[in-house]
């Protein structure tokens, strides 16, 4: 099926005018789990959730897909799924869920998460409102809007002639390594945060950084900015607060490595087809 999705804010009708005249893709979550048609493992195409004895706790409207309003929705942990539906982890669905299916699934569960804990000014305390013309949260009492949160971090491959620097975080499935990343700190530009978090975490110097990729990481809301680096000196020195170890692989006998998915492994496969 072709994939033509316009994010808006505002349903083309008020949802009860499309509960009666037609159908709608809901991406509809119990926790981190999607749910999903177990027949056809693809999300829900139904004109309400209520007929599926299913109630959401918060719906937010996505936009249009091929011309169908698409609303993601949050259910109570405790919901009890008919039998025809099946909740799944959303990180497992990569590789079973077509890739504009993921996206859609990745921004309805960045919404859902925004509009959670978005729910009263930060600066006040007064409970929030939907702004009318953007994707925001306006405070009625002091007027601060909130958006929904993007968390900017890099991600970089270092290369030493035909090596790749990678490091093992205590969190990594025994034996697999992965790329250097961290997250951009307040007024920092993508680069120095190369440069910073490489120093702070494997002691080298890096040069030459190039911009690669990017890839948004719904967990909950990171944008990963892909870069790469050239070694430029230094004796790699872990930092054991971030690292259990980190060394260089010759790019055709790495370890394990992670998920097809992540933007991490694009670029090490990308890195180890370079002649
Ligand atoms: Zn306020």
């Amino acid at each position: 099926m072709p994939f033509h999705f316009v994010p808006g804010i505002h349903p083309p009708n008020p949802q009860a005018d499309n509960e009666s005249t037609g159908s709608a893709w809901w991406f509809v979550f119990i926790g981190r789990q999607l749910v999903l048609q177990q027949a056809t493992l693809t999300p829900l195409q139904v004109r309400a959730l209520a007929p599926l004895g299913l109630d959401a706790r918060r719906t937010q409207y996505l936009g249009q897909l091929n011309g169908q309003p698409c609303y993601g929705a949050e259910l109570p942990e405790d919901s009890v799924l008919p039998p025809q539906l099946v909740a799944r982890e959303l990180r497992s669905l990569y590789g079973v869920l077509a890739n504009d299916w993921l996206d859609l699934a990745g921004l309805a569960f960045q919404i859902l998460e925004w509009d959670r804990t978005h729910q009263f000014c930060g600066h006040c305390g007064t409970p929030t409102q939907a702004a009318a013309a953007e994707r925001a949260k306006r405070c009625p009492s002091c007027g601060l809007s909130q958006y929904p949160r993007i968390s900017p971090a890099m991600i970089v491959l270092i290369s030493r002639g035909d090596d790749i620097l990678l490091g093992r975080a205590p969190r990594f499935r025994p034996g697999m390594y992965s790329l250097i990343a961290g997250y951009v700190e307040s007024h920092e530009s993508l680069e120095a945060c190369v440069v910073r978090e490489v120093q702070e975490e494997v002691g080298i110097e890096v040069a030459n950084i190039r911009y690669w990729g990017s890839q948004p990481w719904p967990y909950p809301h990171t944008l990963m900015v892909g870069f790469t680096a050239d070694y430029a000196g230094g004796d790699i020195v872990v930092d054991p607060h971030e690292l259990t170890d980190a060394r260089w692989f010759a790019k055709h006998q790495l370890p394990d490595l992670p998920s097809e998915a992540s933007i991490a492994r694009k670029m090490i496969n990308w890195f180890v087809g370079q002649s």
